[in-house]
């Protein structure tokens, strides 16, 4: 009847305003690319930051001694101990807490927020062993992996160039986060240096170096998305400083704000982006991270369901919520196998209170949650191959055996198995066989916080 009828039309203009031919993708990958190289080129001449990070070095395995590591996402924060034991003995002990974030710290004050981290971290180091106990007089290191886009002018200070993510504390806007954090640290009576201030990427793209030298980038796919790779520092024409020994700069890109008018947007991102916290911002990051999928799906469901009536004559209230569909229940639903969809029912009776749902609506949502993941996946690898062109990896070398390896990592990398399958999948395409066997893609697990610690370790006091 025509209720069907109209919510297909609405789902078959989603599908198609959605979609990502591989020639769509390559257009994408380019962008990324010339963007890539604006962004070098001039302070400000790029959506693109492409910021140093002052890591000129990544690990080489010789790293030594305990070092902490604060590692500050979108949804959650860790904190971190390592025992780095050394050319033979690698990473020789590892412990964490892991602490979700409170909602009203992430719009409140800095102060607030960072005296809540110092105080995890001080109760984490109040709990440790006398094994843990460093020589009198020598002082705790700490890596800091902050995922927010940072101006920094050190590798252990830089400001906050804005919030993402769902934050929004205007009086950090500005202010270095290293200032903020060993002001806090210092109100906690704890004694503790932040040696390093690195973004995840980062901590991610050093992370991986020290279980594979052959990782030259990193990408997060979290409640946000970006990414780092090892660029040469005679590339990088902004870079006014000296030369460094090795000749080379890592850059966080922070490609989450990229845009181009490739992107395939429809009206449902760009309503979501005008009623986000940061609109006009971060548009990349909305079609393919963790914090957007699951809205994506809720404002096509909302429309249809207005529209098509197919849950009665009015459109249950929960489902006009903002955020109240998360990613992480999109992918249950998406992974549901079950003949009658049972995920896909409970999920919309718990979250959504809409129960009695038909197995054609089930099966409507499981359709939804396929367009949407799909091309944020396909749109994360036109930006993975748009950094490998930067990289002159894209081609076949003649003769050149060494692999190329992307360091992934994030929750949504992690769990949603249907999304990076398809990433994985879509990059071999762009890449064609013979290319593809030399790009490899690494989960690096958790390797920010690690990394950090690491970068920490090489930028120690004592050295
Ligand atoms: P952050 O990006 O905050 O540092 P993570 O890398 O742990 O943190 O990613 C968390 C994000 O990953 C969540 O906000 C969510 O969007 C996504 N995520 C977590 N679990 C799942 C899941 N099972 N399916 C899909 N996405 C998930
Ligand atoms: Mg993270």
């Amino acid at each position: 009847c025509g209720q069907w009828a109209r919510a297909a039309a609405i789902i078959k203009e989603l599908e198609e305003k959605c979609g990502t031919p591989i020639a769509k993708l390559r257009h994408v990958a380019d962008a990324m690319t010339v963007e890539m190289h604006a962004g070098l080129a001039s302070e400000g001449g790029s959506k693109l930051k492409m910021i140093i990070s002052y890591v000129d070095n990544l690990p080489t395995g010789n790293e030594k001694g305990l070092f902490y590591a604060l590692d500050l996402g979108g949804t959650n924060f860790r904190v971190l101990r390592v025992q780095l034991g050394g050319k033979d003995r690698g990473l020789v002990n590892q412990e964490f807490t892991e602490v979700s974030i409170p909602e009203n710290l992430m719009v409140g004050t800095s102060e607030a927020l960072f005296n809540f981290i110092a105080a995890e971290l001080s109760k984490f180091v109040a709990k440790e062993g006398p094994e843990y106990q460093l020589p009198p007089g020598r002082q705790r290191e700490l890596g800091f992996t902050f995922s927010f886009p940072v101006q920094q002018s050190s590798i252990n200070s830089g400001s906050l160039i804005k919030w993402t993510k769902g934050f929004s504390i205007d009086d950090t806007v500005g202010q270095d986060v290293v200032a903020e954090l060993s002001k806090a640290i210092e109100r906690q009576g704890l004694d503790m240096r932040v040696s390093a201030l690195v973004n995840d990427t980062v901590g991610t793209l050093a992370g991986g170096r020290y279980n594979n030298p052959d990782v030259v980038a990193a990408v997060i796919l979290g409640t946000g998305t970006n990414a780092a790779y090892v660029e040469r520092a005679q590339a990088i024409p902004k870079w006014h400083g000296l030369l460094p020994k090795s000749g080379d700069m890592v850059i966080n890109m922070e490609w989450g704000n990229f845009r181009s008018a490739h992107l395939p947007l429809t009206e449902y991102d760009h309503s979501l982006d005008t009623e986000s916290l940061n609109p006009g911002d971060q548009i990349f990051e909305k079609l393919i991270s963790g914090m957007y999928l699951g809205e994506i799906v809720r404002r096509a469901l909302c429309r249809i369901a207005e529209e098509a009536s197919i849950f009665g004559e009015t459109v249950p209230p929960k489902l006009k919520v903002p955020f109240i569909l998360r990613t992480p229940d999109m992918s249950a639903m998406h992974h549901d196998t079950s003949y009658d969809l049972k995920v896909v029912r409970d999920i919309l009776k718990n979250v959504l209170e809409i129960s009695n749902t038909s197995l054609k609506v089930r099966k409507l949502i499981v359709e939804l949650c396929n367009i949407v993941a799909t091309r944020g996946a396909r749109l994360a690898a036109a930006g993975i191959l748009g950094v490998l062109k930067k990289l002159g990896k894209d081609l076949v070398r003649i003769g050149e055996k060494q692999k190329t390896v992307v360091a992934l990592d994030g929750g949504l990398f992690e769990h949603y198995t249907e999304y990076s399958k398809c990433m994985e999948n879509t990059l071999r395409e762009l890449l064609g066989e013979e290319v593809g066997e030399s790009i490899v893609i690494e989960h690096s697990n958790d390797g920010s916080g690690i990394g950090a610690a690491l970068i920490a370790a090489s930028h120690s006091q004592y050295l």
